[in-house]
């Protein structure tokens, strides 16, 4: 794998490129997300809290998403949405909590609204078997109609992660979690991936865009449901 650099993603509204950091003070000031705002603001929709979320995981903060989520939905959507574009392997019990990991417990039948401020952060947990930890913090508030008919709007996201095969130098598609652990190149192609040696934590892993990459076979799609 390439040496560890800050990741970086695609402002949904203006495509330009920047890391997370970047990213969450870009959001505020894109000049084309006011342009997506306006063409809305004629819709019947209700004005009501939106709530933009920096979301990434606890362990590896390459992975990271910016969404725009409505004040009127339940924690179960943003439950929901996680699932879908990272987590979900097979329908492991999942938990927000504030106030660290395993701190107090908030329910996802919880209105948005009556969750978020300004500053606040929840960690959410999905699996606790092998768990994996979502952390989530409430970059900026604002007073608006949602720019979407969903509960939820992906404004940015990492890119892909790029790996080259360790054998052959061509991109890679698949991961071997033994090479990744002892921290040599873990890229595999995939003829490379169908004949490699290491079985010691199973067999080479699908390169996917999540956290949970490899835990419990996650294995993606990876997707954003909508
Ligand atoms: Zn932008
Ligand atoms: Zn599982
Ligand atoms: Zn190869
Ligand atoms: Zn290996």
């Amino acid at each position: 794998m390439a040496r560890r650099r800050q990741s970086k993603g695609k402002c949904s509204f203006c495509q330009r490129e920047m890391t997370k950091g970047g990213m969450s003070s870009h959001l505020s000031t894109c000049a084309q997300r006011p342009e997506a705002a306006s063409a809305v603001s004629s819709k019947r929709i209700a004005e009501q809290e939106l709530f933009h979320l920096q979301v990434q995981g606890a362990r590896s903060s390459d992975f990271w998403l910016h969404l725009e989520l409505n004040g009127s939905a339940k924690l179960e959507d943003l439950d929901d949405y996680l699932r879908a574009i990272w987590l979900e392997c097979c329908g492991h019990l999942s938990q927000f909590s504030m106030g660290g990991g395993r701190g107090e417990e908030v329910p996802q039948g919880k209105r948005a609204d009556q969750v978020f401020r300004s500053g606040v952060e929840l960690t959410h947990i999905y699996d606790f078997g092998t768990p994996s930890e979502t952390l989530i913090k409430v970059v900026r508030v604002r007073q608006g109609r949602p720019l979407t008919s969903h509960p939820i709007l992906l404004m940015a996201r990492n890119n892909p992660l790029e790996a080259d095969c360790a054998e052959c130098g061509e991109p890679a598609s698949w991961l071997c979690l033994e090479c990744l652990y002892e921290a040599s190149e873990a890229g595999l192609c995939t003829e490379h991936a169908e004949v490699h040696p290491h079985q010691d934590y199973g067999e080479p892993v699908p390169l996917v865009n999540s956290p949970r990459m490899g835990i419990c076979g996650y294995g993606g799609p990876a997707e954003a449901p909508y």
